[in-house]
């Protein structure tokens, strides 16, 4: 089936995934750097990710969404 990527807006071709392949190449980066970052920074919030990774709060919350992120809060 046809999807709008949620981060891009793109129409891609999808059974699974809700971002289109350039942006989940993205996410694989994004979501490696939080996990480093809660091994240093465990009581972080959405905002500490926000700011000092350069994440958008759309992209993290789509990652809370999809279990992807979980904070300790
Ligand atoms: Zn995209």
């Amino acid at each position: 089936m046809l999807k709008n990527c949620l981060e891009c807006g793109q129409i891609f071709k999808t059974n699974t995934i809700n971002v289109c392949p350039a942006c989940e190449k993205e996410d694989q980066i994004f979501l490696h750097q939080i996990q480093d970052y809660l091994l240093l920074y465990p009581r972080a919030n959405l905002r500490d990710l926000e700011q000092d990774l350069s994440i958008t709060p759309r992209r993290l919350f789509r990652y809370l969404k999809e279990n992807k992120l979980q904070l300790r809060t």
